[in-house]
């Protein structure tokens, strides 16, 4: 399967003799599929809203179309939900969905409710290529992109389990997607794409683009598109203010170094005091957690609408690096604030269920290494 396998509807059947999946289906797909059933394009807007508006799995529910429609509906479609292979709840009400893909692949999306919103946070691919020497995910080998499909699949389950269906705004339980869960959602750019599409379809989810966020470690030649084309909130993961450490923790930046990574934001489409650009940096003890490296961010986002997210490093099994002290943290936090920069610390959410930044790698996965290679992997991460 190619990255793009969206242009022609039936080669996203994974069961040739099954029926069809209708998610993640883009508007001008679904309404080819009813033309092939003889249907005119209205029964397309009809369907879409059923699926994407009220969250129906079942044709059966659809008392606007005739019967007989529905029956043929029903034998050649589906409206499919991913499997659940294990669903957690934490303490903090933060809930982690394991799912199990059609070629069975896992991912997880996770849900933080908070007092004004709550998020869903989502995954892009299965595990990631990028190795970011802090972040669990990047210790996965098996890497593949995530079919639109499964990208919104994950919406569409996150809304059923919710409860959400049929609730307007400030009701709702998820108001605010961001792209933070595994993989770089730049490197699968344009599922992404087609995804956010069907995700922000105003007679659909209507998920409005300025709450989603996409989070990319810095994939500096598909930026300027991502701006331009998706108009989604930019988050980015720095980590680091000088070429030499970023190399190390983030090897993408070998590749594109900060002074292009900076630039890059610089002239990001739609950024705006009203919209900044999102800096995030986890704050690992030791490594990059000095007033200097402080001073240094404060350099490099000059220029730049920006805000900072001092994110704890979340630890997981085996991983090389400590948190940063409180104290820290807090000075760290103090140098930007006195250089104008609103740096709120996020709480990490859900680290009773490995549900936080970075700690998100499969279940299976997670017991295939500890058999085999645990021992063999901690040295190599221990020099960041
Ligand atoms: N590939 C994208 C999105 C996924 S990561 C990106 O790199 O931005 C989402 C965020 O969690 C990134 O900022 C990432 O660097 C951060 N992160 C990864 N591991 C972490 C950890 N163990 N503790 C805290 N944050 C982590």
């Amino acid at each position: 399967m190619g990255a793009n396998a969206h242009a022609a509807v039936f080669d996203l059947n994974e069961r040739p003799d099954g029926p069809t999946d209708l998610v993640g289906l883009s508007r001008a797909e679904l309404t080819a599929a009813m033309a092939e059933l003889g249907e005119p394009a209205f029964r397309a807007r009809q369907l879409w809203s059923w699926m994407y508006r009220r969250g129906a799995t079942d044709f059966a529910e659809m008392t606007d179309l005739a019967k007989p429609l529905r029956g043929r509906l029903a034998e050649r479609f589906s409206i499919g939900r991913p499997e659940v292979a294990r669903a957690q709840v934490s303490a903090d009400g933060t809930r982690k969905w394991l799912f199990k893909l059609a070629d069975g692949h896992l991912i997880e999306t996770v849900h933080i409710p908070e007092d004004d919103r709550g998020t869903l946070c989502i995954s892009s691919q299965v595990g990631c290529t990028l190795t970011c020497r802090f972040c669990h995910t990047g210790t996965q080998r098996l890497v593949r992109n995530l079919q639109p499909r499964e990208i919104v699949a994950q919406v569409l389950y996150a809304r059923d389990a919710l409860g959400d269906w049929g609730l307007e705004g400030e009701d709702r339980r998820l108001t605010n997607i961001v792209l933070m869960g595994m993989g770089e959602p730049l490197y699968n750019y344009e599922n992404v794409a087609c995804a956010l599409k069907l995700i922000t379809d105003g007679d659909g989810m209507a998920v409005s683009r300025r709450r989603i966020t996409l989070s990319t470690a810095g994939v500096v030649p598909m930026m300027e598109r991502c701006g331009a084309e998706l108009g989604v909130k930019l988050a980015v993961s720095l980590h680091a203010v000088t070429d030499e450490l970023r190399d190390r923790i983030v090897p993408l930046n070998r590749k594109y170094p900060i002074a292009e990574l900076m630039a890059a934001c610089r002239s990001y489409p739609g950024a705006s005091n009203a919209r900044r650009i999102t800096f995030e940096y986890v704050m690992l003890k030791g490594v990059n957690d000095s007033p200097a490296d402080a001073r240094g961010l404060v350099r490099l986002l000059q220029g730049i609408p920006a805000k900072v997210n001092l994110i704890p490093f979340n630890p997981w099994p085996g991983s090389a690096f400590e948190t940063s002290t409180d104290e820290a943290i807090e000075a760290f936090a103090r140098i930007l604030m006195n250089a104008g920069y609103a740096s709120p610390v996020r709480t990490p959410r859900g680290q009773d269920i490995l549900a936080a930044c970075g700690q998100l790698k499969s279940a299976s996965e997670r017991a295939r290494r500890l058999r085999h290679d645990a021992a063999a992997d901690a040295p190599a991460s221990a020099t960041p």
